[in-house]
Order: C-alpha cells, then structure tokens, then sequence
C-alpha cells in the first residue's frame, strides 16, 4: 500500500475546487491506504503555486517543464506517467474535468493501470479501492473494484466536500523540473478558444438561477439571464429545458447533467423532480419561484415564492438592481 496522488486541477491560473475535494477525500483514503497524500502542481510556476495547497497535503511536487502550457494535458501526461513509474503511488486521483478526463486514462493507459472515469463516490474496502459511478444515464449506480495498483480515478466535481485546510499536514514543497520531448507528443494544442461566454463555469458558480420548462421556450430564460447579470450567476437548466431544445446541454443540472454546490440557486419554473434535486441538493440556499403550490420543490428549497416566474423573475431583477447599486 503506498501513497495518495491528487493532481491539482488548474483553469486560468487557479486551482478548481473539486481539487479541494480530492485533496478532502485524499485525507480519509490515505488513512486507510496507510501512505501520505501528495499534491501535484504541473505548471511553469508550480512553486508558487504550491503555496496555496499549504495544509491540504503532507507533500506538494511542484512540477515544471518548459513544455507545459495550462491546457496542454499531453505534456503533463508524459511527466506524470514517468513520475508514477519511478514513485509507485497505490491511487491517483484528478477531477472529472476536461482536463482530467484526458489526463487520468491516457497515463492509466500507459502504466498498464485500470481507470473509473466520473466516480461519485470511493472508498477503500478490505485493502482495496472501490470505486461508485453512475451507468446508463444515470439509471444504475455501478460499484467497480480494481484488482491492482496503481488506481487511477476522476471523481465528479461538487459531490465530495471540502475540509478546512490541516496544520497538522507538513506540505513540504519537491520541486522537480522535467524535460518533456515536444517532438514526441503524437499531438499538441495549437490553440484554445474560450466560448463567447462572460459568465462564470456552473460547476464553479456561487449564484445560479436556473430554468425548467416554465420557462416555456429559449425566449424565457432571457428573463433569468437579466436576473443572472444582477447577481453575477451562472445560467442551470431542467433536462425538460435541455431537451427542448431552449438551451445547451452543457447547462443542464441534475443525475444526468453537472453536479452543482452554489450558496444560492433560484429554481424557476421547476417542479423539483428527484433527478433535478441530484444535481443541486447541496446547494446553501434553495429559492424556488412556481406558479402551482403543491409543485414538489417547495418540500425541498428554503424560500419558496408561488407565483408566474415571468411576473416575480422581473421584479426581483429590478429590486435586486435597486439593493445593489446596479
Ligand atoms: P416539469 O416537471 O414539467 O415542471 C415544470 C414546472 O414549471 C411545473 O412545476 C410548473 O408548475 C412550473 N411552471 C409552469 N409555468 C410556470 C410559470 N409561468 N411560472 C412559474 N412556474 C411555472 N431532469 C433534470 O432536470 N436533470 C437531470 O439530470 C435529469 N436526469 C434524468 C435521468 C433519468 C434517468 C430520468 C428518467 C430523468 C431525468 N430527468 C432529469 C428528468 C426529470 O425526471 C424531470 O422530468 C425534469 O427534471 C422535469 O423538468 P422541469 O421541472 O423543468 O419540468
């Protein structure tokens, strides 16, 4: 049994919190694994970096590679896969994010390790580490055990929480430099265009307002981006929403879309169905504006207002401007 590896997940020069919750879950696993739980930092400015994980970690490697660019997972792949073979880690962990979705099996891939993409929950039964993902569009809850080590595992942001950060925890900083043969890479990122988007990622937002099929159409959620722009929210939507074709997919919230912890989220025009609730349970505070009363999400949120969203959404944007100072 050896160590806990979490490779830090970094976007536009800052960790993402499921980082945190890796790093949260790291501390239980280690225990259990009876090895150290170690931060990587792959970065040209890993050192520094490393800083922030202080008492998240008993060590930080703060890798670096002329190579390395933020997005550019091929050549983290190639320090990381040399790192596992020489340092033998028992798990490794990343986030199920663009980034650690390419990452975790192409090294799984080159160590001839196993790999559970987009787990929810894992733990370490009997010696060994067992690992629970959704399957068939969220229909069963599959439970997977690998048989040997090295375990490589991305967990789904925002479903494990995050702990105060640990004095006890020496996070003594390795620096390590790696010489990453460009030449070699069967592919490189020429470019990475962000969508024309200013608000913030939902998995990342602290305010969302979100639309189900009371919206009644495309047309509908321009009432709740008005009241998005006013807090600074995220845009989250029903699958009903989704799968009419009203908004993109990469908004939907819930089982079978992203998995979301805001401090507010402000359901409109949702009724609260179990799979919508998946996504968005652990959020702070639930508002929720409904026009019929007996509609489910009112056993669910902390504020419920019963009412037309197309009358109330609109009212609170302008009080909210008014409070605010916008
Ligand atoms: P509805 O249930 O139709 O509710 C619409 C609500 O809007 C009603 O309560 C109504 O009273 C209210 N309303 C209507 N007009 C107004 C108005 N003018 N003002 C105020 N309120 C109004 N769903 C998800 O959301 N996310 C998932 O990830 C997801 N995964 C699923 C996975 C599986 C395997 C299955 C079987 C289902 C999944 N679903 C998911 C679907 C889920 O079961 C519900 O069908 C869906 O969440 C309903 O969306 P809704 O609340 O927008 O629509």
């Amino acid at each position: 049994m050896g160590d806990v590896w979490v490779v830090a997940d970094i976007f536009e020069g800052n960790f993402r919190k499921v980082t945190f919750e890796a790093l949260s879950k790291g501390r239980e696993l280690k225990e259990k694994l009876g090895g150290n739980l170690v931060a990587l930092v792959f970065s040209k400015d890993a050192a520094s970096m490393a800083e922030k994980l202080k008492g998240y970690a008993d060590k930080i490697l703060a890798v670096t590679s002329d190579a390395f660019t933020p997005s550019f997972d091929l050549a983290w792949s190639t320090a990381l896969k040399e790192l596992v073979q020489e340092r033998k880690p028992s798990l490794v962990l990343f986030g199920a994010t663009s980034l650690g979705r390419g990452l975790s099996p192409r090294v799984a891939a080159g160590v001839g390790a196993g790999n559970a993409a987009d787990v929810i929950d894992i733990d370490v039964v009997d010696g060994k580490v067992v690992t629970k993902r959704t399957m068939y569009g969220g229909k069963v809850i599959a439970t997977v055990e690998f048989k040997s080590e090295p375990c490589f595992v991305s967990i789904r942001p925002n479903v494990m929480s995050v702990l105060e950060p640990d004095s006890s925890l020496a996070s003594e900083v390795e620096e390590i430099k790696k010489d990453v043969d460009l030449a070699a890479l069967k592919a490189k990122i020429v470019e990475v265009v962000k969508k024309a988007s200013e608000r913030v990622e939902l998995t990342e937002a602290r305010i969302i307002v979100s639309g189900g099929r009371g919206v009644k159409g495309p047309e509908g959620f321009k009432v709740l981006e008005e009241l998005a722009d006013v807090l600074g929210a995220a845009i989250g939507a029903s699958r009903a929403a989704v799968d009419s074709g009203w908004i993109d997919h990469s908004h939907q919230v819930g089982q079978t879309g992203k998995v979301v912890s805001p401090e507010l989220y402000i359901a409109c025009g949702i009724s609260g169905a179990i799979q919508h609730f998946a996504g968005m349970s652990s959020s702070k505070y639930i508002v929720a504006i409904n026009k019929d009363p007996e509609a489910p999400i009112f056993k669910k949120c902390d504020y419920g207002i019963v009412g037309d969203l197309f009358k109330i959404v609109p009212l609170l944007t302008q009080e909210l401007k008014k409070a605010l100072g916008k």
